[in-house]
């Protein structure tokens, strides 16, 4: 498993750096194919990346069902008045007072 390491040394080093500095653009897609390809060679041969590349797959993951079941924000005066139109209105009770 960690054979290639100890025959390429260097290069096993920069795809180390490099999988760890790209990763998030690898989840995100944003990689071309050789560069996709260099990442999952790397975490082929290299256990402490490919748990790396797990665990930011959850929390990226984990962040996009946060976004997509966030609540839509409504200011506390929206929700007011919203209620305050939806209320039946008993003549002459919410109209201001004649002057
Ligand atoms: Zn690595």
């Amino acid at each position: 498993m960690m054979r290639a390491a100890l025959l390429h040394p260097l290069r096993f080093r920069r795809d180390h750096g490099f999988t760890r500095t790209q990763a998030s653009a690898y989840l995100d897609g944003e990689l071309g194919p050789d560069d996709r390809g260099r990442i999952e060679s790397h975490t082929h041969m290299c256990p402490p990346c490919a748990r790396f590349m797990a665990g930011l797959g959850r929390t990226v993951s984990a962040l996009g069902q946060l976004r997509s079941t966030e609540t839509p924000r409504v200011s506390v005066s929206e929700g007011v008045l919203a209620r305050l139109r939806d209320e039946p209105h008993i003549d002459g009770a919410g109209a201001p007072p004649p002057v």
